[in-house]
């Protein structure tokens, strides 16, 4: 299938796009560079356009037969500072891609969600089943989306997944694309970065948490095993499967020191780090049961921690030569 991958130059929606093409798919990125970088579009047919633009979205859907829409906003503490921005490109932008798929008949859309969606959650491991309530606006935008989702399937035949991950990390494993952020704050990277002295040092957010260690728990999911999984979505949407939501994680939680721990060992050299406040917003744990995506799309994550925190690593040290050397 030809699919428009529409935030195709950013860190999930590069690796989709590899992916797609290694399982004889083809992949049209689409994305307005505002937080992606051309060089992770390398290789692609690239449209530099704005998902707002309906014209050049239009001309760009009229020779796809599916879409996986990454185009967003995702810091949380940016959307409560400021969440015109949010609304904006999350949902306004994001619906007139919605409403152009359905004007130009492409009845597939696989999209980026959240474990956000569900907020503080009543417990975990997380089931689709937990009320989605989130607590900031960056979760709110996510459910909005997840909700137009439901009503143009109902009315106007468009099938979707809606894929909420967990914490996205790791890089592909040819070491030519990874994360990308700037500024960096997910915490894999922001330790590395810490382990070659782009930062001073590492800050814990709390150790206060009623958790084994006193830290946050995350489950912590390899970015080639999310992009798998949009792969079977699409896979499960062309036999004619109904639309689905399902989290995306590993099943398994892992503190801040376990990174830490995890950073060290794969990198030979200790994490300079001091201890801080909590960040606000942050709950003390969030861990998948990610048994309906094993059940509905046959996927599984199939990469460790080592995996994750490894890639990571051989990307830092790549990425890093190829800026000293521009
Ligand atoms: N974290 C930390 N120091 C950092 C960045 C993150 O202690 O510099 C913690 C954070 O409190 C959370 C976990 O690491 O518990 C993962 O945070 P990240 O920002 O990577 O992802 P999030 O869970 O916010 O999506």
């Amino acid at each position: 299938m030809k699919v428009l991958v529409v935030g195709g130059a950013g860190y999930i929606g590069s690796h989709a796009a590899r992916v797609l093409r290694r399982n004889g798919h083809e992949a049209l990125i689409y994305d307005n560079l505002s937080t992606g970088y051309a060089r992770l579009a390398n290789g692609f047919e690239f449209i530099q356009a704005d998902m707002a633009d309906s014209k050049t979205l239009t001309s760009a859907l009229r020779h796809v037969d599916a879409v996986m829409h990454f185009a967003a906003h995702a810091y949380v503490g940016e959307s409560v500072e400021n969440p015109r921005k949010y609304f904006r490109n999350n949902v306004e932008a994001g619906l007139t891609l919605l409403n152009t798929c359905v004007d130009c008949g492409v009845q597939k859309i696989i999209f980026s969600s959240t474990c956000a969606v569900y907020g503080v959650p009543v417990k975990v491991p997380i089931t689709e089943d937990t009320p989605r309530d989130p607590v900031n606006p960056y979760g709110v935008t996510k459910l909005v989306f997840e909700r137009a989702l439901e009503a143009y399937d109902r009315a106007y035949g468009l099938r979707f997944a809606s894929l909420r991950y967990f914490n996205a990390a790791g890089a592909d494993e040819s070491g030519e694309i990874g994360e990308l952020h700037d500024p960096e704050t997910h915490l894999i990277p922001a330790a590395l970065e810490a382990v070659v002295g782009v930062r001073p040092q590492l800050e814990v957010f709390g150790t206060d948490y009623p958790t084994p260690d006193g830290t946050c728990v995350r489950d912590y999911i390899h970015v080639n095993d999310l992009a798998e999984a949009h792969v079977l979505a699409l896979k499960h949407l062309e036999q004619g499967g109904s639309s689905v939501a399902v989290n995306l994680g590993t099943g398994r939680g892992t503190s801040v020191k376990e990174i830490l721990d995890a950073v060290e060992k794969a990198t030979g050299r200790p994490v300079p780090r001091r201890v801080g406040p909590r960040r606000p917003g942050d709950p003390p744990a969030l861990v998948a049961d990610p048994s309906r995506a094993q059940q509905l799309l046959k996927w599984k994550a199939t990469r460790s921690l080592d995996d994750i925190v490894a890639t990571a690593w051989k990307w830092m040290q790549n990425s890093r030569t190829v800026a000293l050397h521009k």
